[in-house]
């Protein structure tokens, strides 16, 4: 083990590297879960946390990583052999129908190549052919983070309203919350299932449901048995401030400054500046001659860029390179596409030098480990920083 010096850079897409205030945060006494001042600190961040969803209405927090909440969404409305309609954006989109699956919970797939999002009017077909009504809910990945494809929300709801047909929207918008745009309310999305680890910029342990009155209607009347992710309990005792279970309270400090923060630089001044740091590291990627995994320029995720190598090389052994000589954590490819792409991560806390520094890591990377590539990726996403400058 050699000595560190300098900063390790966490550029994989979630968890991103948690701002100093949020560290600091956690760094104190655990509060009394029970008491009057926890009431009052809890209360107050639920509320916030309802600007960050774009809803009016309660966000319920568990104290799980994002699987957990993909969980809670299904158990509290669906039963054993009902049917939902997911579409392969990815191995996200594939971990949820497996978890679907494990619940007896039919989840059929609409084939996907893992290079673009979900395509609305592919949705809109399969529910015509439903003719009985049996999709019960269109479950949809927002942010593919294993792909650095998005999808297109809030088409997916247009296109199922068109066809008149009764189905919920479920959305994982774990790698997508706080740095992309997302309205939970005016997008019409049933649930919203997020995470702490990734544009909310807090460390793993927290995830999220918020949840549409249909929603929560459909959950009254059925569901499976649950009980530690029962909807209904969590939310009778959030009114007060308080939880049925103890919750994780100093991740709740670390959230509530990452809240702040968020606040403070204003939503879509986030959303802003995650869109220009990812058009760089796009212009680093197309400059060095490398193809970007997600085909559809206009789903390129702002939140990652997954970048193909040419066949033959192996990004696993780029990756161990960057990160002995530079320090520099990247994603690696997931699923189908393990060893054949690398993931830049461009979320959360994070800016101009920052991002620079990771490409620079990457390009002096791609030499090192002989890749065939042509320089002049940081001065192609220099120049877009300076072009697009405020
Ligand atoms: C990270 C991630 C998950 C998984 O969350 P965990 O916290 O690892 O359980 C699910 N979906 C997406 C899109 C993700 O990025």
């Amino acid at each position: 083990m050699t000595a560190r010096v300098g900063r390790h850079f966490l550029q994989i897409p979630g968890p991103s590297s948690a701002p100093d205030a949020v560290l600091h945060a956690m760094a104190r006494q655990t509060m009394d879960h029970r008491g009057p001042e926890f009431g009052v600190f809890a209360k107050t961040l639920l509320a916030d946390l309802r600007k960050v969803f774009r809803t009016e209405r309660p966000v319920i927090m568990y104290p799980s990583s994002g699987t957990g909440a993909w969980e809670a969404a299904l158990v509290n409305l669906f039963q054993p052999g009902d049917v939902v309609l997911m579409a392969e954006t990815g191995q996200f989109a594939t971990l949820w129908r497996e978890l679907a699956e494990r619940l007896d919970i039919k989840a059929e797939f609409i084939p996907g190549d893992w290079r673009r999002g979900v395509d609305p009017g592919a949705v809109a077909a399969r529910l015509k052919a439903d003719i009985k009504g049996e999709i019960r809910a269109v479950c949809m990945v927002h942010n593919e983070t294993s792909t650095g494809a998005t999808s297109r929300v809030h088409d997916v709801r247009k296109a199922i309203d068109a066809t008149v047909h009764e189905a919920l929207l479920l959305v994982d918008t774990i790698s997508g919350l706080g740095s992309m745009p997302y309205e939970h309310d005016a997008w019409g999305v049933d649930v919203t299932v997020a995470g702490s680890q990734k544009g909310l910029m807090t460390p793993p342990g927290l995830s999220f449901n918020a949840v549409s009155e249909k929603a929560l209607a459909v959950a009254r009347a059925g569901g499976m048995r649950r009980s530690y992710w029962d909807w209904q309990a969590m939310l009778e005792l959030n009114a007060t401030g308080y939880f049925p279970y103890t919750p994780a309270t100093n991740l709740l400090y670390g959230l509530r400054a990452a809240v702040d923060q968020i606040l403070a630089e204003g939503l879509e001044a986030a959303w802003a500046r995650h869109r220009r740091l990812a058009d760089a590291a796009r212009h680093a990627t197309q400059a060095w001659g490398l193809e970007i995994q997600c085909e559809v320029p206009e789903e390129r995720s702002n939140v990652l860029t997954a970048v193909r190598l040419p066949d033959g090389h192996d990004a696993d052994a780029l990756r161990a390179a960057i990160l002995k000589n530079f320090d520099v954590s990247l994603g690696n490819g997931l699923g189908k596409i393990k060893g054949k792409v690398f993931r830049i991560g461009h979320l959360g806390d994070v800016n101009e030098p920052l991002l620079m520094g990771t490409l620079a890591a990457v390009e002096m990377g791609l030499k090192l480990a002989g890749v065939p590539h042509q320089s002049g990726g940081v001065d192609a996403a220099m120049r877009r920083l300076v072009e697009t400058a405020g």
